[in-house]
């Protein structure tokens, strides 16, 4: 939290479910949700907190993000971990016998030595 400077890890997550979680690749800082008027239409846009940290003045010039091309990609993402669940969960079962086994083997160790 404390290293992109968050000051609290969700607010409103039922309306603002990416608050705190776009971290900008430019300046390392949260990315903020912005309503834009669009014609008659509101927009909800996603921009790097620093763009205009001091008014009128661009900081950071990471691009904005549409929140609907957020909204896909983090649907795609959520469907390929669902599809792939099964191997998830094979991969966890065989890295947690993995660490017994070093556990095991640790704790032996441990015990004929001393
Ligand atoms: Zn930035």
């Amino acid at each position: 939290m404390k290293k992109f400077g968050l000051k609290s890890y969700v607010t409103k997550p039922e309306t603002n479910p990416y608050a705190g979680k776009i971290i900008c690749g430019h300046c390392n800082k949260p990315y903020i949700r912005k309503t834009w008027k669009s014609g008659h239409s509101l927009r909800k846009v996603w921009q790097c907190q620093e763009r205009y940290r001091i008014k009128g003045i661009e900081g950071c010039s990471n691009q904005n993000i549409d929140e609907s091309s957020i909204s896909r990609a983090y649907d795609y993402v959520y469907e390929e971990i669902i599809n792939r669940k099964d191997d998830y969960i094979k991969n966890c079962v065989t890295l947690r016998s993995e660490l017994l086994n070093w556990l095991d083997i640790m704790e032996r160790t441990l015990y004929n030595n001393f």
